[in-house]
């Protein structure tokens, strides 16, 4: 189910002839799937040892041993491989997430169904969305959406590990909006954030539109590419001062350079589109 050559997700959405069109400013807060029902997606197995969120196998992790992976991963790979690993881990998150919505609530209103992304992230705890608003029309191909995040733990994480710095670092975050959004517009959906707790801002704001749209997204492709993967030795940062990668840029991973020549339809978001579900 994984493609071997990459690490974003050989996921399988329900999602061939979906053409979301939605506004949140027509949002019910009733409409499905609410928070309580994607609450009781999320269900505990002690005597299994597993812990799901419908059909697929979660974990409960310290967030302290995540932010000590992360800094060891900055560590021995630089920033800027990190931040691309961190942020395809993301996106794999978020394109799951995005099946399994579309795939329990088959019908449910499609600004709805974009919202609940919002609330999963939320319900996963890596950071608290509170939408401001995002509107979306996938047969002209526009998306638009505003966020905050608050209290993001990548954002803790990282601020206590390296201070204050220049760059957004909600990265894991960042691949997730952008897996989920996208796996269910079915074009790639960029997010930025425009402001980062890793920054000194008092919550993260980011904002996510279709790489026609944003324009220049050479920058975000990098990170969403595999064919980074380490190949060089990077010289390990100190606490203080995490090394920038010093690996060149390498050929685009062909799941990422097609967006290049053509924004239509991305190749990430067909694998998505592209297969019957597996199961
Ligand atoms: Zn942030």
């Amino acid at each position: 189910m994984t493609n071997p050559h990459s690490a974003l997700p050989d996921d399988r959405a329900s999602t061939a002839h979906y053409h979301p069109r939605g506004d949140s400013r027509h949002l019910n807060d009733s409409s499905s799937p609410t928070p309580a029902e994607l609450t009781d997606c999320l269900f505990f197995s002690p005597e299994d040892g597993r812990i799901w969120l419908n059909d697929q196998r979660m974990l409960l992790l310290h967030s302290s041993s995540f932010g000590a992976l992360r800094r060891e991963v900055i560590e021995r790979l630089g920033l800027e491989q990190a931040r691309g690993l961190f942020t395809r881990t993301g996106y794999a998150s978020g394109a799951r997430d995005a099946r399994l919505i579309r795939e329990r609530w088959p019908q449910a209103d499609a600004a709805a169904v974009f919202r609940a992304g919002t609330h999963l992230h939320t319900l996963e705890g890596m950071t608290k969305v509170e939408p401001l608003h995002f509107k979306f029309d996938a047969d002209s191909g526009f998306y638009e959406g505003e966020f905050l995040w608050h209290h993001s733990c990548e954002a803790d994480e990282h601020v206590g590990a390296y201070g204050i710095g220049q760059d957004p670092v909600c990265w894991t975050e960042t691949g997730y909006a952008i897996g989920f959004v996208s796996g269910l517009f079915g074009q790639l959906v960029i997010f930025r954030e425009v402001q980062c707790r890793g920054m000194g801002h008092g919550s993260c704001r980011v904002i996510g539109k279709t790489v026609e749209q944003w324009g220049d997204v050479e920058q975000d492709l990098r990170y969403l590419n595999v064919s980074q993967a380490v190949s060089h030795t990077v010289a390990a940062p100190t606490p203080d001062s995490p090394a920038a990668s010093r690996t060149g840029v390498s050929e685009p991973h062909p799941l990422v350079a097609p967006v290049r020549r053509s924004t239509r339809r991305c190749r990430p978001c067909n694998a998505l589109h592209a297969h019957p579900p597996p199961y």
